[in-house]
């Protein structure tokens, strides 16, 4: 059976499955499923036998990062929607966001 205190470590272990380095690319390519904006998708387990869909840049924030604060946004300071190293991501504000336009 697996406790809730394993479950993150599993999550986490299943996440950097899916996960590939292409050199030179600075980049932590996601290459499971991905969303028609483009976003990669992580069905995350939530309880046994139970999942939710979240963006793959947004799980990397809060595995590597921490929690994402209520209201703000996850960006790829990189532009590259499919990438999940966290030194490429950063949080934002809606209204920054808007003002980037496609470059979140
Ligand atoms: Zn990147």
């Amino acid at each position: 059976m697996i406790t809730s205190k394993l479950r993150p470590i599993l999550e986490r272990f299943r996440f950097e499955e899916k996960v590939e380095l292409i050199p030179p690319s600075p980049c932590h390519w996601w290459t499971a499923g991905f969303c028609k904006a483009g976003y990669g998708k992580f069905a995350m387990t939530v309880a046994p036998g139970a999942y939710i869909t979240c963006h793959s840049h947004r799980v990397a924030y809060e595995l590597y990062i921490g929690p994402i604060p209520k209201g703000m946004h996850v960006c790829h300071k990189c532009d590259n929607r499919l990438c999940v190293n966290p030194d490429h991501l950063s949080l934002a504000t809606m209204t920054y966001i808007g003002g980037k336009r496609g470059r979140v």
